[in-house]
C-alpha cells in the first residue's frame, strides 16, 4: 500500500474528512448495504465493549437488573403517549408484511423502549412492595436517519436503555441523578472525554419526559457531543400505560418513571475528541491493544528478536496489559510504525538485536501531552509489566488532562451577540439566555449553534439574554454549541 493511501486527511483541512479516514482506515466499521447502516469491525466492537463492561458494572452495582424486551412494538403502544409518538414518528421504520401477508396492525421497530416496557410495568406493579423496578436493556435501536455517520448517526446503533418506576417524583428524579453519574464517571474516567453534565432546555427535550439531564462532551473541533442523556418522564408514561401501584394507605397511586441511554455514539466521541493528524488515539482503558511490540532484525536476528517478543508480550498478558505482536514479515518496521500509529495503540515497544543484548526494549507513546515530542525511551525487560503498568496509568491521566484542558481552552464566557457568535465558530459560548423558544430557534438559524445545556456547576447569574436582551431565565449561564 502506498504511503499516501495510508496517511488522514489533516484535522485542520477537514474535520470531518478526517473522521471518515480514521474509522474506515483504522478499521473500526465499514458501511452496512442499506443506507445508513453501519457494520462494526472487531478492532471497533472490542472498544464498545470496554464501554459497555464499564457501564453494566456500575447499572448492576446499585440494583438494576439485565432484561430482554421485543424488537418490535405494535404501533399502537407507540401512540398512547401524545408527545413520545410526535417526537420519534419522523423516524420510525414500520414493519406492515410478515410471513407474505399485510399484517392487521403494523409494528414499529423500536427506535426506544418506553411503551413496551411502560406496558410490561403495569402488568409486574401492584403494590408499592413491587418498587423500585430498576432495568436495563442493552440492544440495538432503529430510527430513520437522513445524514447518517459513522458511530455518530446511524439508522441502528447499539445502546442501553434503562427504564425504572418509583413511588414518589423525588425517587425518580434521584435515579435520573443516579444514571446522569454513570454516564459522566464512564466517559471521564474510561473514555477520557471531557464533560459538562447539565439539564436540557425545553426545546431539546426527550419526547415525553418532564426533564432531560445530558452529558455533553468537546469535541476536538470545538463541537458538542451530547454523550449519554437521562430523562425524567413524571408520570407521563405511567398515565399512558396505566403503571400504578397500591401505596400504604391503599388508594391507586401513578408511579413515577425514568429512562436513560448511552450509546455507540460514545465510540464517536472518543475518537474526536482524542485524534490527531496521525489518526486514532486510544485512551488505554478502551484500548483493544494497550502495548504492541514491534521485533526488528533480519534473518536469524529476526528469529531471536520475534522470540523474545513473544515471550515479552506473554509476561505482559499475564500481567493483565493487553499487548500484541506484530509480527507480519513481509511488512517493514516503518510501515508498522505508522500502522499502529493510525489505529491508535498507546505505546509501542521496538525490539531489536541490540536492545535485547542490552536487555531492554524501546518504548514510544503515542501521544506526548504537554510535551508534544518526547523522545523514546529504553525500558529494562525485567521491570516491563511494572513499566508499562504505570505508563499506561498517565497515559490515561494524560489523555483526561488533555480533554479537559481544551475544553477550557474552548470556552468562553459571552455578554454580546459579536462575542457569542465568534465563541460558537471555533468552541462552546457560556451566556445567559432569556428562556424563549423562539429566542433559541433565531440563535439556532443564525449561527447553526444551540442551547446544550444548563450546567449542573456553575454561579447564579442573573441579567439579560445575550440575543434579545431580555431578562435572563434559568438563574445560570447556558452552554451554547455547534453540536454532532
Ligand atoms: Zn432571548
Amino acid at each position: 500500500m502506498a504511503r499516501d493511501e495510508r496517511s488522514v486527511t489533516p484535522q485542520s483541512e477537514d474535520f470531518s474528512a478526517w473522521y471518515n479516514d480514521v474509522v474506515f482506515r483504522a478499521e473500526l466499521v465499514d458501511r452496512g448495504p442499506v443506507r445508513g447502516s453501519m457494520v462494526i469491525r472487531p478492532y471497533g466492537y472490542r472498544i464498545w465493549e470496554f464501554l459497555q463492561a464499564d457501564l453494566d458494572g456500575r447499572i448492576k452495582a446499585t440494583g438494576h437488573q439485565n432484561a430482554y424486551f421485543p424488537l418490535l412494538i405494535p404501533q399502537s403502544y407507540m401512540e398512547r403517549e401524545a408527545e413520545h409518538v410526535e417526537g420519534f414518528a419522523p423516524e420510525f421504520f414500520t414493519v406492515t408484511h410478515a410471513g407474505g401477508k399485510e399484517l392487521e396492525e403494523p409494528l414499529v421497530i423500536r427506535p426506544t423502549s418506553e411503551t413496551i416496557i411502560g406496558e410490561m410495568m403495569a402488568k409486574w406493579i401492584s403494590s408499592h412492595r413491587d418498587l423500585p423496578l430498576l432495568l436495563n436493556q442493552w440492544a440495538n435501536v432503529l430510527r430513520w436517519e437522513l445524514r447518517p455517520r459513522m458511530f455518530l448517526r446511524t439508522s441502528e446503533f447499539l445502546w442501553q436503555e434503562g427504564h425504572t418506576a418509583h413511588a414518589t417524583a423525588d425517587d425518580a428524579l434521584a435515579e435520573t441523578m443516579l444514571a446522569l453519574g454513570f454516564y459522566q464517571d464512564v466517559a471521564v474516567e474510561t473514555a477520557a472525554l471531557a464533560t459538562v453534565p447539565g439539564e436540557k432546555t425545553a426545546g431539546e427535550r426527550f419526547a415525553g419526559a418532564e426533564r432531560t439531564f445530558t452529558i455533553e462532551a468537546m469535541m476536538r473541533d470545538g463541537r458538542a457531543l451530547q454523550a449519554g442523556t437521562s430523562h425524567f418522564m413524571g408520570t407521563n408514561f405511567a398515565a399512558a400505560f396505566g403503571i400504578t401501584f397500591t401505596g400504604e394507605s391503599g388508594t391507586a397511586e401513578l408511579c413515577h418513571t425514568t429512562s436513560w441511554g448511552m450509546s455507540t455514539r460514545m465510540v464517536g466521541g472518543l475518537i474526536m475528541t482524542h485524534g490527531d493528524d496521525k489518526g486514532l488515539v486510544l485512551p488505554p482503558a478502551v484500548a483493544p491493544y494497550q502495548v504492541v511490540i514491534v521485533p526488528i532484525g533480519r534473518g536469524e536476528q529476526a528469529e531471536a528478536t520475534l522470540f523474545a517478543a513473544t515471550e515479552l508480550a506473554a509476561t505482559l498478558q499475564r500481567a493483565g496489559i493487553r499487548t500484541h505482536v506484530d509480527d507480519r514479515p513481509q511488512l517493514s518496521p516503518g510501515f508498522k510504525f505508522n500502522d499502529w500509529e493510525m489505529r491508535g495503540v498507546p505505546i509501542r515497544l521496538e525490539l531489536g538485536p541490540r536492545d535485547l543484548a542490552a536487555g531492554t526494549a524501546l518504548m514510544s507513546r503515542r501521544l506526548n501531552y504537554p510535551q508534544p515530542d518526547a523522545a523514546k525511551e529504553a525500558i529494562p525487560l525485567e521491570a516491563a509489566p511494572d513499566v508499562l503498568a504505570g505508563e499506561l496509568a498517565a497515559v490515561q491521566a494524560m489523555l483526561a488532562q488533555r480533554a479537559a484542558d481544551f475544553r477550557d481552552d474552548h470556552t468562553a464566557v459571552v455578554n454580546s451577540w459579536p462575542e457569542f457568535v465568534a465563541a460558537v465558530a471555533v468552541g462552546w459560548a457560556l451566556a445567559l439566555h432569556c428562556g424563549d423558544q423562539d429566542c433559541e430557534d433565531e440563535i439556532k438559524a443564525e449561527t447553526t449553534a444551540t442551547a446544550r445545556c444548563i450546567p449542573l456547576t456553575g454561579e447564579p447569574e442573573q441579567g439579560t439574554c445575550v440575543r434579545c436582551g431580555k431578562p435572563s431565565a434559568y438563574g445560570k449561564r447556558l452552554i451554547f454549541a455547534r453540536a454532532y
